[in-house]
């Protein structure tokens, strides 16, 4: 099976993780905030944060920004569960703006047209959560611009993203959002094996996630309510969890970090070769914005089923058989049972809901061989009978 995303480990990502092991931290160390110090130089931002997950860094980024009881937080349907979970993990609630049929990411038309009448019912979002959908950057001029209006926070969940551009400068500068989310799942771009980090220019939203990441708990006597007992002494300052980065983690990511830019410009290689030999097949392959360099975490493409005799699953299963392991990004949060129990409802959001029954997502992953490629492109001609 050709899977449709997978991790690449080089013998150099092994013995820096073997020489964590025979080194005197396996967590808090330095290793992590080496990590933290090269990404943030790498994509620009100010502060970084590894946690353990992006699941994490989500939940510590909503707290942050002080996401509680009776506040909204409002993202896309068409994303991975995590980016709303957040939000209810905090106690507030979720709503969702549909998606652009062309980008897939969050219409920033439909958002302002829901931020128009949120104002006018007193349900403005506290924060509004971007993703940028297989690593193509979402409108976050327009979406900065909202935000700016009616005084809503931004996290962009970047999972996707890393190493991708939006306007010639890379993702997770924070130039228009506040705090920036990066996943290290196997799946992703590069990995730590689980893993996440939020940046931010904030020192401020630094400092809190920093406290939530680690318990609330500070050995800073400047943070202190007072003077320091002696040299053991701690405080805990706030209600913290346990999301810290192992060092072997972060020795994985360090060595992985200094493959990131060949990785990219590789899948915006397999992009380019799928986009020319998809040529006048029965579907949409990707769009891509001009002013974006997508980190091209997923490919996915859109059947035109009125042009075909065949269902999306019946596509999909066959696919399967002839051992393309594609996949489907993402089924919609709001038809999750878990939401609906919510009350969202099947047609709430009909392109996403469109988009759906149509997306199947290619392998994409760096170390796919032409020949790999080549399979996947005759099964998926096969599929759609031509
Ligand atoms: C993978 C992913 C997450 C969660 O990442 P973890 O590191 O597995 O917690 C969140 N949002 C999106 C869009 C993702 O793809």
């Amino acid at each position: 099976m050709i899977p449709y995303g997978r991790q690449d480990i080089t013998q150099a990502d092994i013995d820096a993780v073997v020489q964590v092991l025979q080194s005197d931290y396996l967590t808090q160390g330095p290793m992590v905030p080496r990590f933290e110090r090269m990404v943030a130089e790498h994509v620009g931002a100010q502060h970084a944060l590894a946690v353990n997950s992006a699941t994490s860094a989500l939940h510590i980024a909503c707290l942050a920004l002080g996401v509680g009881a009776g506040d909204w937080l409002w993202t896309t349907p068409v994303t991975f569960v995590a980016s709303a979970n957040c939000a209810l993990y905090c106690g507030a609630k979720v709503d969702f703006v549909d998606i652009d049929p062309r980008t897939y990411n969050l219409c920033p038309k439909a958002l302002a047209a829901k931020l128009e009448q949120a104002e006018k019912v007193g349900r403005l979002p506290k924060v509004v959560v971007p993703v940028h959908l297989c690593g193509q950057p979402c409108d976050m001029q327009a979406i900065h611009a909202l935000a700016t209006r009616y005084g809503f926070k931004v996290i962009e969940d970047a999972s996707h993203a890393i190493g991708g551009k939006y306007r010639g400068e890379f993702i997770g500068n924070g130039r228009n959002s506040d705090i920036t989310v990066f996943s290290f799942h196997p799946v992703k771009i590069i990995t730590t094996a689980e893993g996440g980090m939020a940046l931010t220019n904030s020192a401020e939203l630094a400092e809190r996630m920093a406290l939530l990441r680690s318990h609330g708990v500070t050995r800073d006597p400047s943070l202190m309510t007072h003077q320091a007992d002696g040299p053991w002494y701690y405080q805990q300052i706030d209600l913290g969890f346990n999301y810290r980065m192992t060092e072997l983690q972060a020795a994985l990511g360090i060595s992985q970090m200094t493959r990131l830019d060949s990785y990219i410009a590789r899948r915006h290689e397999l992009a380019h070769r799928y986009e020319e030999k998809l040529d006048g097949l029965p579907l949409q392959t990707p769009w891509q914005h001009p002013d974006s360099y997508s980190g091209l975490h997923l490919y996915v493409i859109r059947l035109r089923l009125e042009l075909l005799d065949k269902t999306h699953r019946q596509v999909f299963e066959l696919l399967r058989e002839k051992g393309i392991g594609v996949n489907l990004h993402y089924i919609p949060i709001h038809t999750q049972p878990y939401y609906q129990k919510l009350g969202f409802n099947a047609g709430d959001f009909p392109m996403a809901e469109q988009y759906y029954g149509e997306a199947i997502s290619l392998p994409m992953f760096q170390t796919m061989s032409e020949q790999q490629q080549d399979l996947v492109i005759a099964a998926l001609g096969e599929a759609l009978d031509i």
